[in-house]
């Protein structure tokens, strides 16, 4: 088991069940905070809380890269014109797939956070899915079954770029303040592209699904962790309108 370590603040910040829960995590995926590279789960980790607004994000470190500490970050709020730097606060992976919905084999992103999100309340040990209750109030349904795509989120948008001759696609997805909700790359599979110029729509959810150690092409796994992260209401959703960009300007 992980030697994960954090200083007497961030223990306090999150408080007694955080504190455990911050604790408790199996690092198979983790990237330090400070070198960026992976954790090997047999090093000793710092936990590192960066607090942006009223959300907390628990990231990991390499003890040698940054100590356990409370970081104080600017809240990632963008308004509409030059896209966010990537990693703001909550660092995020959207997968492009396209999934079955009752029949139908719909272009789909998933959005899932790389790390586990707490909300820093008066009460630090009350521990809420944030990035869910914040899509909610904006638009998103709970999504119990793949059976139908969700309703469409007023307002939000989303663009993308080409994807470049590896396959790489920039994202941006805003809510409808213009506040920039994901930016960064995806690769988009063709029947995704293929599915937003049809529809001019993408179904996107948000949830933890955990997708991230799958290989790319396998299909079948991804329906099905999807799937049982809607059976498990883990999961919310909306049809959102997406842009073509054209070409990424070189430079980007
Ligand atoms: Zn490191």
């Amino acid at each position: 088991m992980t030697d994960i370590r954090m200083s007497e603040d961030v223990r306090t910040a999150l408080g007694e069940d955080g504190a455990a829960r911050a604790g408790a995590v199996t690092l198979n995926q983790a990237i330090c905070l400070g070198c960026e590279k992976k954790i090997d789960p047999e090093e000793p980790v710092h936990v590192v809380l960066r607090i942006g607004g009223r959300v907390a994000h628990i990231r990991y470190a390499h003890a040698a890269c940054h100590p356990s500490t409370i970081v104080e970050i600017p809240e990632p709020r963008t308004p509409a014109g030059p896209p966010a730097a990537p990693d703001q606060g909550a660092a995020m992976r959207v997968t492009a797939a396209t999934v079955d919905h009752g029949g139908a084999v719909l272009p789909t992103l998933v959005a899932e956070l790389e790390a586990p999100v707490f909300l820093v309340a008066t009460d630090a040990r009350d521990l809420v899915d944030v990035l869910a209750s914040h899509v909610l109030a904006q638009g998103f349904s709970p999504v119990g079954r793949l059976r139908h795509a969700p309703a469409h989120a007023q307002r939000w948008t989303a663009a993308y770029t080409t994807p470049d001759t590896s396959g790489v696609a920039q994202l941006t997805i805003a809510e409808p303040d213009g506040t920039v909700f994901y930016t960064g790359t995806i690769l988009p599979p063709d029947p995704w592209v293929a599915g937003v110029e049809l529809y001019g729509w993408t179904v996107l959810y948000v949830g933890k699904i955990g997708l991230a150690g799958l290989p790319a092409g396998d299909q079948k796994a991804r329906t099905r962790l999807l799937r049982e992260a809607a059976a498990d209401g883990r999961l919310v959703g909306a049809r959102v309108p997406v842009r073509h960009l054209g070409r990424a300007e070189a430079g980007r």
